[in-house]
């Protein structure tokens, strides 16, 4: 499988960087993990929409801002005759009011399917779920394919996550680092750079790859701060591709 950076940053889209979000192709299907605001800009239409299944970790807005946007794109392309199949997007079975508000947005080509921590996809890749610590009911997400497996964490607070068994020996791990070491409160809902690094350490993941940071901070310093605790780090850049598995 191949992964592409759509967003990398939050809480809001800056420049070049787009909010959350990542390409997961295999064999001509792609998964969307996230849909942050300015997403769409960085996918080809209206390819990327045929066999496009769309997940959502959790209804926070800098994680599907732009659904809205691609909504009304592939309702374009369907009236176009382009565009022939639904998209399915996946959202947490949750009573999250963004979730009745996004079902109710009308002129759309999607196909609303609600998850939890029991369902399992199983169509080209194998996909799961794992619920995380955050202030609304957020999942991390691992797509299995074969013996590559990437971990996408999501967001999520240090005490009590489950990711460092969930992301046991990822091939990859795609890890939340909102915080420098110094810029954690007393609130546990994100992750620092350390602690990014620490879980990485503890499942003996084989490559980190640190995301949603600040817009108007450096992402080199984050890389730099987590590299300190586990080596094996990149840092996502929107438009950055990268194969599963290879080193
Ligand atoms: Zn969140
Ligand atoms: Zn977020």
């Amino acid at each position: 499988m191949k992964l592409k950076v759509l967003g990398s940053v939050s809480p809001y889209q800056k420049g070049k960087n787009n909010c959350p979000g990542y390409l997961v192709e295999k064999n001509n299907k792609k998964v969307l993990l996230d849909c942050g605001s300015g997403i769409t800009r960085n996918l080809s239409l209206p390819k990327d929409l045929e066999n496009l299944t769309i997940i959502i970790s959790h209804l926070h807005r800098d994680h599907y801002g732009d659904l809205l946007t691609l909504g009304y794109a592939t309702y374009v392309y369907q009236k176009l005759g382009l565009l022939k199949e639904k998209v399915k997007v996946f959202l947490p079975k949750d009573e999250n009011s963004d979730k009745l508000y996004l079902e109710s947005m009308n002129e759309h080509f999607f196909e609303f399917i609600h998850y939890d921590e029991k369902t399992v996809i199983n169509d080209n890749l194998k996909i799961s779920f794992k619920k995380n610590p955050h202030p609304i009911l957020t999942f991390s997400i691992k797509l299995e394919d074969k013996d590559k497996v990437l971990v996408y964490s999501s967001d999520t607070g240090y005490k009590n996550n489950a990711l460092e068994e969930f992301a046991k020996d990822a091939d990859l791990f795609i890890c939340e680092t909102t915080f420098l070491q110094n810029q954690k409160g007393e609130e546990d809902n994100h992750l620092t750079t350390l602690e990014a690094g620490q879980i990485s350490k503890k499942a003996k993941v084989k490559k980190l790859m640190i995301t949603h940071t600040w817009p108007e901070i450096d992402k080199k310093l984050y890389l730099k701060e987590t590299k300190k605790v586990f080596r094996n780090t990149i840092v996502a850049k929107e438009g950055k591709t990268l194969k599963i598995g290879s080193r």
